[in-house]
């Protein structure tokens, strides 16, 4: 259920409003849309009537959400929802490129790596200090002691942190450091993850679980603006499939399917879609063509000796052209909306 306000209702009026429907036991999450102000009411319990909330008189409309995901879809929000962070923005036109290695090795390398994504127009610094491997016996990520290297890194070259969170217990330690939280695919469905995610201030960055389907994939997202946290970023990162030529099957149809269903941000990581450095590339590129609003890649100075993910992690030089197609890219793909 959400409620369309007045254009006239003051800030005032909306705060009582809000107080009134978490009285209720129900969350109350505000949202502009456009020029319309909009009150999103989560949670089913008794006690919140229509005609309890019209008598605030501030209430143009109450109205209900057909589909399963409410808050994410268009039907609530039609506008782009723009993520803003540090004075760069995620959904809107800038390039919106999240560069890094898999893993943060050591506090060298991911220094050199930034410079190489800032010194190329990235603004997003990615990397993971806490990975999720199949195998036990795998390297596992530095920890905090990675965080703090990332951290380093990002201060230095003036770069946005992304990495990832695995385990409700690390958020707080690893929210000290980062930017953007990344849930990775293996943990789409954790719901206990979202719902705390959704509890926190920053941005997550959601990735597509290996078999989720378009809707398990928005009703992820959902748990976590259902739970407080408006900004997230969808990232489509290749789904599994008989198809075993490559790692993953890149859902380029779900890409363009999302832009119509969901008004939030969506990036492509071409890297774990593909799992082949020399696809990294032309996959990116299509995908921002088919509405993806930035990228994620994995780079790496010597990607045959990188702990994890070499065989996909774009070298330095493969990055750079990248970089420049990427950029080329989007100014086509701006040049097509006067079509
Ligand atoms: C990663 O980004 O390094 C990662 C493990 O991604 P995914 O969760 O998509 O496999
Ligand atoms: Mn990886």
């Amino acid at each position: 259920m959400y409620i369309v306000l007045k254009e006239s209702a003051t800030y005032e009026e909306i705060l009582k409003l809000k107080k009134f429907i978490k009285e209720t036991g129900h969350g109350a999450l505000e949202i502009l849309d456009g020029s319309i102000k909009k009150i999103g009411i989560m949670g089913r319990k008794s006690g919140l009537t229509k005609e309890s909330l019209k008598e605030f008189g501030i209430v143009e409309n109450v109205l209900q959400i057909a589909k399963p995901f409410k808050f994410v879809s268009r039907e609530f929000k039609n506008e782009d929802t723009v993520i803003e962070i540090k004075g760069r923005k995620i959904g809107s036109t800038d390039l919106v490129l999240m560069a890094g290695p898999c893993s943060i090795e050591n506090r060298e390398m991911i220094i050199e790596i930034a410079r190489i994504v800032k010194e190329n127009g990235g603004e997003y610094l990615r990397g993971g200090a806490f990975k999720p491997r199949t195998s036990p016996y795998d390297f596992q990520g530095l920890g905090e002691e990675g965080l703090k290297y990332m951290r380093e890194a990002c201060d230095i070259y003036d770069l946005l942190m992304v990495t990832e969170v695995m385990d409700t217990r690390d958020i707080e330690i690893i929210e000290k450091y980062t930017d953007i939280f990344q849930v990775g695919a293996r943990n789409m469905q954790n719901f206990s993850l979202l719902k705390e995610l959704g509890k926190t201030k920053k941005p997550v960055l959601l990735k597509r679980g290996l078999s989720a389907t378009i809707r398990d994939f928005l009703m992820a997202a959902e748990y976590i603006v259902a739970f407080g946290n408006k900004e997230v970023i969808l990232c489509e990162r290749g789904i599994r499939t008989f198809e075993i030529a490559t790692r993953n099957t890149v859902d380029i149809n779900g890409i363009a399917l999302l832009k119509e269903k969901t008004h939030l941000p969506i990036i492509i990581d071409a890297s774990h879609g593909t799992g082949k450095r020399s696809l990294v590339e032309p996959v990116t590129l299509g995908c921002v063509l088919a509405g993806a609003d930035g990228a994620m890649v994995e780079v790496h100075k010597n990607p045959s000796c990188a702990l994890s993910d070499g065989d996909q992690t774009l070298t330095f030089e493969e990055f750079i052209i990248l970089c420049k197609k990427l950029k080329k890219t989007l100014e086509f793909k701006e040049s097509l909306k006067c079509l």
